[in-house]
């Protein structure tokens, strides 16, 4: 039998709001345990939130940059569960009029594009923790992250793999960080999300029961959680049994994903419109500013790059996918004269030193000053490419200035032409075998005296004039 897989994905965007959604308490990550912490992140009774017109303004963003509807007018509901890190006993967030409905995205899965509508983005507040790993036997609760604002968005039920949901994922962490709405760090937790999963007959119509795979934090285990629940429900169905609509964990050291609890119905929420809160009306002056302030967005970037600067397509695609070598891109190109040049030492060299450190650019040694005179250096023909690469990694390791280091280590390329001649000709005195056979025909050892020189010159002497002295010397 063949069976298709279904996904539609929940994400949870911690949007980077200086305060919270509706209290003036701090958003920063990391601060000592229930310091970040108002009266009514804590869910005392008689204080009223008032809702921060900044994450509106962000989620807005987020839906113009997807051409999705805006609702000008939106509500905020109360979702009723108990928690013990949910103080107030709901959690408030936008059920019937959310701010973001009806957009879409595109995504690339191998070499293919593909649209995923996005159903709606609405705005809520972030649960605290529940920390149980910090005493032995008891739960402690951190309330820093109550009430920090989430973009949760919803995407259809269009999703047929698990490498399009990674590449669905991607499309929206890219998103979210070029428009400056979230940081992206998912180790911090400022995205996460829900996986819903399901199986159905190849050609059937109709949506199979669907499990719920909560809260996952990265791209490696949304693919390994899919790939396991798409296993496991086939076994199920296979066997004749059926699939139970469920909310699953996944187990990220065993590999598989686990029951957690039945899958709750709307109607077990209570939902019902928030009391505290009267809706919030973006008017047509705030929408305009927004739109008028969008930033370039990758495809923009991308575009730009092959048309006015020349680019492949290839290096275009790589620098815009994200936001920090875009930034990269164009402020060290802003230094030189030379942004082609740029483009191939960060696709290449560059790019090569963050993978292997698996960092993102800004968490460097690499400023895009330094990178940029760099680069200037190569095209002055003050250093060579060669010489140029051992700089970099002198900058990778320590951050030290260009010129300093090429000035200290007395790096500066052998321009004087009489002296590399000199130099030449040493070589091929103490080399009268390989000339001979050179001259009789064997035209790779041309490389060998190429080899030679520079080795001479410890890498300094300039190629192209050593490759032009010795074609004279050696015709
Ligand atoms: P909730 O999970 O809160 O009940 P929804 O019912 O709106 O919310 O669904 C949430 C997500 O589940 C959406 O991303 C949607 O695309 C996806 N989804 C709904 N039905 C299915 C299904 N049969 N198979 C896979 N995903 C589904
Ligand atoms: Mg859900």
């Amino acid at each position: 039998m063949s069976w298709e897989t279904v996904i539609g994905l929940e994400i949870h965007v911690q949007l980077s709001t200086k305060s919270k959604l509706f209290s003036g308490g701090s958003t920063e990550f990391g601060a000592e345990s229930n310091t970040h912490v108002d009266l009514i992140d804590m869910g005392l009774p008689g204080v009223l939130p008032v809702a921060n017109r900044e994450a509106f303004y962000k989620a807005i963003r987020f839906g113009l940059a997807i051409g999705a509807e805006i609702n000008q007018t939106s509500t905020f509901d109360r979702k009723n569960y108990f928690y013990p890190d949910l103080p107030k006993g709901y959690q408030i967030t936008q059920m019937t009029k959310p701010i973001v409905e009806k957009g879409s995205i595109k995504i690339i899965t191998n070499n293919e594009e593909k649209v995923i509508n996005i159903t709606r983005a609405h705005l809520e507040e972030d649960a605290g923790k529940s920390i149980h790993d910090l005493f032995e036997g008891e739960t402690g609760v951190d309330l820093n992250r109550a009430g920090t604002p989430l973009l949760e968005i919803v995407s259809e039920p269009e999703i047929s793999s698990a490498k399009e949901a990674v590449a669905y994922f991607k499309a929206i962490r890219q998103l979210v960080t070029f428009l400056d709405i979230c940081d992206g760090n998912m180790a911090e937790g400022s995205m996460r999300c829900d996986v819903n999963v399901s199986i159905k007959k190849t050609n059937e119509s109709e949506l199979g029961t669907r499990a719920e795979l909560k809260n996952i934090n990265s791209f490696k285990f949304i693919e390994k959680a899919i790939n396991y629940e798409i296993s496991r429900q086939i076994r199920v169905l296979e066997n004749g049994e059926s699939v139970v609509q469920e909310t699953r964990l996944y187990d990220s050291e065993k590999n598989e994903t686990r029951s957690m609890r039945s899958k709750e119905e709307a109607n077990d929420y209570r939902y019902f419109p928030c009391p505290d809160l009267l809706p919030v009306v973006i008017s047509d002056d705030e929408l305009q500013e927004i739109i008028n302030n969008l930033p370039e967005l990758p495809e923009e970037k991308e575009k730009k790059y092959i048309s006015e600067i020349g680019l492949e397509e290839s290096e275009a695609k790589i620098i815009s996918s994200s936001k920090t070598m875009a930034n990269m891109f164009e402020q060290a190109s802003s230094k030189t004269n030379d942004a082609k040049l740029v483009a191939r030492w960060l696709v290449g060299d560059v790019s090569a030193l963050l993978n292997k450190e698996n960092i993102e650019i800004d968490e460097s040694n690499l400023s895009a000053e330094n990178f940029g005179k760099l680069i200037e250096r190569i095209s002055d023909n003050t250093i060579s490419g060669k010489i140029a690469k051992s700089v970099l990694e002198e900058i990778w390791e320590n951050g030290s200035d260009v010129d300093e280091i090429i000035e200290s280590k007395g790096l500066v390329q052998i321009q004087d032409e009489s002296l590399l001649e000199e130099i030449a000709n040493k070589i091929i005195e103490s080399n009268p075998e390989q000339v001979l056979a050179y001259k009789s025909g064997k035209d790779k050892l041309f490389g060998f005296f190429v080899g030679q020189v520079m080795k001479e010159t410890q890498g300094k002497a300039n190629p192209k004039s050593v490759n032009e002295i010795l074609k004279k010397l050696l015709s």
